[in-house]
This record gives C-alpha cells, sequence and structure tokens, in this order.
C-alpha cells in the first residue's frame, strides 16, 4: 500500500484527527467536553421545533449572509461590554461580526487569511486549546510553541518575544490566546494584556472568548481602537448549543470582509441560526445557571485543596471558566502520563468522563451531583493507586 495514495499529501500523514469528547447516547457523566451541563429549556425548545416545523423551509438554501443574526450577536456584543466609562466609544455593529461553524471554522478560515502558502507561522502558549495547532498544521502553516509559568499558566512573554524576534523562516503572523485558558482556566493577566497592546500591528492577535460567560471578562471594549485584534466567542459553552455549531468573530470590518470571501457559502444550517437566535433572545434564562456553576466549581476546588488524600495526591489551581485542571502532585514521577491514563480509565469505568489533557486532568463542571460524584470517584480512584 506504499505507493498506493501518493496524491494525498505526505505532511498529514504524521499528524492525528482532533480526539473528540465522549461517544454520544449513553449515561455517564460527561464532563470532558466543557459543555453546559443542562440542555435547552423544553419550552424553548419546543419553539425551535415549531420553528423547524413552520417557517424553516428544507428544500430553501439558509440565509446565507447570517444578517440578523449578526444583528443579534452585536446587540449582545454591546450589551456585556459596558465597562467602559466612555459612551460614546464606538459600539461593534454587524460589519464586525463573522459567524461560523463552530469556532473551529474560523480558526480555519482566520489561518487561510493570514498564513496559508508560507506567508507565515502561529505562536502559541502551550498547554492551550489544541485546534488552531491541529488546524494549522493541516495547512501546512509551522506552528511555533512557547511554555507557560506553572504557578499560574500565565505565558513566558520572554519566550514569546524571543520567537517573535527570532523571525526564523517564518515570521509569526498570529499569536493565538485563550480567555480564560484552556485546559488551565487561567484569564489573561494585565501583563499579558500589556504585552498583547504592545504586539506589532503585522500581527494578527487572536483572543478566544469561548468562556467569556462563565469569567465576564472581555477585550472587546479594545477592539475598535486595536485593527490587528480579532475576538472569538462560541454559542457551545455558556449558551448551551453545542450541537447546533455556531461561533463568531468580532474584529474590524476589514478582517471580517477577508474571513467572509472565504468561509463556505451556507455554511451555517438554517435551524442553527434559528438556535443561535433563540438563545440570544432568552439569553438571561439560559446563563442564569453561570452563578450557580462558578459556586459548584469553587467548592469542587475547595475540597480538592482540603481532603488530605485528595491534596496529596493533585495540585489544583483557580479558574474562571467552567472546568477545573489539576495535576499530580509528584510529576517528577516517570509514569506521570501513565498515571493519568489510568485515573482516566478508571474514572470511566465509574461512570464519569473527563479529560487527559496538556500533561494533567480537565474535569468539567457538571450538575451538583455529578459534581459530587466527581469528588467520590477520584477519592476512590485516588485510595488505589497511593
Ligand atoms: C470549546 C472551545 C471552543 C468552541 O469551539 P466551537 O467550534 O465553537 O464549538 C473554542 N475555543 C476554545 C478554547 C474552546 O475551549
Amino acid at each position: 500500500l506504499k505507493n498506493m495514495f501518493a496524491f494525498l499529501r505526505p505532511d498529514l500523514a504524521h499528524l492525528q484527527a482532533y480526539n473528540p469528547a465522549h461517544p454520544s447516547g449513553n449515561t455517564l457523566d460527561r464532563l470532558d467536553g466543557n459543555e453546559s451541563y443542562l440542555d435547552l429549556p423544553p419550552e424553548l425548545k419546543q419553539k425551535l421545533a415549531w420553528t423547524y416545523q413552520e417557517i424553516i423551509a428544507t428544500n430553501r438554501y439558509p440565509d446565507g449572509g447570517h444578517g440578523e443574526l449578526k444583528e443579534a450577536i452585536a446587540a449582545y456584543v454591546n450589551t456585556y461590554t459596558l465597562n467602559s466609562p466612555n459612551s460614546s466609544q464606538p459600539r461593534i455593529t454587524p460589519e464586525y461580526i463573522s459567524v461560523g461553524n463552530g469556532s473551529d471554522e474560523l480558526i480555519r478560515s482566520i489561518l487561510i487569511a493570514t498564513c496559508l502558502g508560507g506567508s507565515g507561522s502561529i505562536l502559541v502558549a502551550e498547554p492551550t486549546f489544541s485546534m488552531y495547532g491541529i488546524t494549522a498544521e493541516t495547512l501546512g502553516i509551522p506552528v511555533q510553541k512557547i511554555p507557560r509559568h506553572n504557578q499560574d499558566w500565565s505565558m513566558d512573554l520572554e519566550a514569546a518575544d524571543q520567537t517573535i524576534a527570532a523571525q526564523e523562516q517564518s515570521p509569526v503572523r498570529i499569536v493565538f490566546v485563550v480567555h480564560p485558558n484552556s485546559p488551565t482556566g487561567n484569564a489573561l493577566t494585565p501583563a499579558e494584556i500589556n504585552w498583547l497592546r504592545g504586539l506589532p500591528e503585522n500581527i494578527l492577535v487572536v483572543i478566544d472568548e469561548a468562556y467569556f460567560e462563565y469569567c465576564q471578562q472581555s477585550l472587546v471594549g479594545e477592539l475598535v481602537d486595536r485593527p490587528n485584534w480579532l475576538i472569538m466567542r462560541t454559542f457551545s459553552k455558556a449558551m448551551r448549543l453545542a450541537a447546533h455549531r455556531v461561533g463568531y468573530a468580532i474584529a474590524h470590518p476589514q478582517i471580517i470582509e477577508t474571513l467572509e470571501k472565504i468561509r463556505l457559502p451556507y455554511n451555517l444550517p438554517s435551524l442553527s441560526q434559528a438556535a443561535a437566535l433563540l438563545a440570544l433572545h432568552h439569553r438571561d434564562e439560559l446563563l442564569s445557571v453561570v452563578e450557580q456553576v462558578i459556586t459548584q466549581r469553587q467548592s469542587l476546588i475547595e475540597e480538592l485543596t482540603t481532603q488530605p488524600d485528595l491534596k496529596k495526591f493533585f495540585r489544583v489551581w483557580s479558574s474562571a471558566a467552567n472546568f477545573i485542571y489539576l495535576r499530580l502532585q509528584n510529576e517528577q514521577n516517570v509514569d506521570s502520563s501513565q498515571i493519568l491514563a489510568r485515573i482516566i480509565h478508571e474514572m470511566q469505568a465509574q461512570g464519569t468522563l473527563i479529560r487527559h489533557t496538556g500533561g494533567g486532568l480537565r474535569i468539567t463542571i457538571g450538575s451538583p451531583e455529578e459534581n459530587q460524584r466527581t469528588l467520590t470517584r477520584l477519592a476512590k480512584v485516588v485510595d488505589r493507586l497511593s
């Protein structure tokens, strides 16, 4: 078979497909995907079903311009960007918005618009969301990786500066950051934000605010003054619409115009557009659970840092999102990664799916019952391993 499929690019051979969260349709506690643990409320699902029944014509293409959705997104972005005292500050208009089939599509469009064809590389600080690197590599775009400080998971900015200055074969065209970061849960520090502000204008700064609704900190207020910044958000997390694949980019209209040229013409099915509009109309109801998730997150961290056996075994960090990040206390252990794999396995055997990523464990905050089971089951695993 060696010479078969010679038409496939050889550089793709060593890549691995994105390892998606959990197999669907089971009764496990699915705490490996950072989704909301709540489905849409039944009344809203019914409304959506009504829209499908009465409004959507399945023989017709979707609205390829996303006009109504962009209006609603712009309004949403503006209501949550009121921390600016200057009310005359320019507001986000639909020209600042592009909607993708999940943020994943936007990541790809951004890479095509900037680095494709040997014109540049991207910079990421690991551990971070893996899709930036995976997607870049599928397009033959080099990925430059810098480390983070493991006290607070902030980026090693000195290493970042050196990497950018080195400019080796391909200059850095994009810096990807997540605010707050996945899997480590930390929001950008003032020093990191200042560093982003100081980056040259020929570098695109992508700030992924996928968990914005959980942390309520956004850099959108600065966007109008920073034409080389792009902010991404998604309906997949706090908005409870992971099944519908809707993400959006907020950036200067000229960047948006380019992304619109690149995306597929009908990238967003009619039902997904309807679902996103519905979620925005009912956002207060959908987001009312955020507070409880934050309380649950705090008590989970509290337990992990006070129960003696757990504390001895795991190190845990504070988080600004709907998940927590753990590492082994004894990381020098040569088998560290095997131990983590075994924990994942034993948690799954007990009925809880969590994620082994970035050298640690990422656990989504679920319902209070799920979180309680997370603790009991972790304690059981630790008991067995120590
Ligand atoms: C979950 C997540 C997303 C969402 O991606 P979609 O394609 O919109 O579902 C984006 N960025 C980060 C960092 C995430 O964790």
